[in-house]
């Protein structure tokens, strides 16, 4: 083995798969993340294909199954909270033969982080402010620690990664707005709920979500086109920004927005996804999100996210850690294949929140004929089912 010591900046999805995977390869991860513990709230994912299998040969299957959601339908509603139409779940079952589940995404981060914890070292609270490439390795420089030499530096820190900015620039470079915004909060207790429905209200460009949680818990996931920008941190402004955006609205929105009144986490960020030429330089690498980002309108975000941490691990055991010929294969393996993905999401991307009325008419319409027998495979079964095959890598 040439090189060892490996430094996963980032405990997300990606980041604690990588570090289970390089264990099981003979090399010694090293996470490291800002957040001072997993983060334990956000939205809930849709869990299937290649990332569900690899979650498998994790051992994670039953747990997955046991935390998560096994949803009966997507419903959509009116003003007064009528269903107007809905979308059975059946076909994705059908289409990945039983392996779709629904769970909290830092239930998932939580899971795979629960794999290593304890058998790799994980730094909280701290990240990497500089990164200096020497022929031998990398100097890397912490916000809080003391300066250390790592062999390799992968980047699993997501959408606005650090180290792809520290090593290929600033990421509006990269990002490709897909015209939207989102939100999400859970509060406790919330009535109405309807167990096992997603329920969805929609006003031109703006879409409002809810979904009943283990526990008595209820997430509210909002979904709207916005055009200017809004910083990453100022909590006040997101909230008067959803309050202006869906003040106006009939259903249950005024109760959702006195509930996000007085809510203290909340998740906001742009949607976007990550375009870039490559995804490493030297022996700096990145994966995940911060690498191809496909963003929440694939559906699919964490599994292809733990699909390519799964290859990063697996072509540097095939090189015997020669970083250059795996990241290579690495890239070549897997980009037509995330390009597909983000094209897909793109399309569907105009179905989630029609900007006009006629718009929102037509999407209801797609959703109704989705029941008649067949056609949602047709409308669905390319992009859900996964066509890479997984090389058979070599596990210690
Ligand atoms: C609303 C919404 C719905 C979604 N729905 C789905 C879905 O149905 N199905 C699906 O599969 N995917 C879905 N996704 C996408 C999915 O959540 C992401 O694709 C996935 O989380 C990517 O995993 P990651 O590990 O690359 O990044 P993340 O999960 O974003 O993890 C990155 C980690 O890096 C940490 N970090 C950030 N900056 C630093 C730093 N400077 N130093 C150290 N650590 C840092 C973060 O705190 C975080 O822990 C959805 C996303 C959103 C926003």
């Amino acid at each position: 083995m040439t090189y060892k010591k490996v430094l996963i900046s980032g405990a997300g999805i990606a980041g604690p798969t990588l570090a289970f995977w390089l264990g099981h390869a003979g090399f010694e991860p090293t996470l490291i993340e800002c957040a001072p513990a997993l983060r334990t709230s956000g939205y809930v994912i849709d869990f299937w294909g290649l990332g569900y299998d690899i979650a498998e040969r994790m051992g994670l299957a039953n747990e997955i199954n046991r935390v998560g959601y096994h949803i009966r339908e997507m419903r959509v509603v009116n003003d007064n909270g009528d269903r107007i139409t809905g979308l059975g779940t059946r076909v994705f079952r059908e289409l990945t033969g039983g392996r779709f589940v629904t769970l909290g995404r830092s239930d998932l981060s939580r899971l795979l982080f629960d794999k290593v914890r304890g058998t790799t070292e994980t730094i909280f609270g701290d990240e990497i402010i500089s990164l200096r490439e020497q022929s031998d390795g990398v100097e890397v420089q912490f916000r809080n620690a003391k300066t250390r030499r790592f062999d390799l530096v992968i980047g699993a820190d997501g959408l606005h990664s650090n180290v792809r900015r520290l090593i290929f620039g600033p990421q509006d470079q990269f990002e490709r707005q897909l015209g939207y915004y989102v939100a999400a909060f859970e509060v406790e207790g919330y009535r109405p709920r309807d167990e096992s429905v997603y329920v969805i209200y929609s006003q031109p460009g703006r879409m409002l979500g809810r979904f009943a949680l283990h526990e008595d818990r209820t997430l509210f996931l909002f979904v709207f086109t916005f055009d200017r920008s809004v910083p990453v941190s100022d909590v006040a402004t997101q909230k008067a920004i959803l309050r202006e955006q869906f003040g106006d609205g009939t259903w249950e929105c005024p109760r959702i927005l006195d509930k996000l009144d007085r809510t203290e986490s909340l998740y906001f960020d742009r949607v976007s996804q990550i375009k870039m030429e490559h995804w490493s330089r030297g022996r700096i690498a990145l994966v995940g999100d911060a690498a191809f980002c496909v963003s929440l309108m694939a559906g699919q975000g964490s599994a292809l996210a733990i699909t390519a941490a799964y290859v990063m691990a697996g072509e540097l055991a095939k090189a015997a850690g020669r970083h250059a010929e795996a990241f290579h294969n690495y890239e070549a393996l897997l980009r037509g294949y995330m390009g597909a993905k983000q094209r897909g999401a793109e399309r569907f991307s105009s179905a989630f929140a029609p900007r006009t009325r006629l718009g929102l008419f037509l999407r209801n319409q797609v959703i109704k004929a989705c029941a008649i027998p067949g056609l949602s495979r047709l409308a669905f079964g390319r992009d859900i089912v996964d066509k890479l095959a997984l090389p058979n890598y070599h596990w210690l």
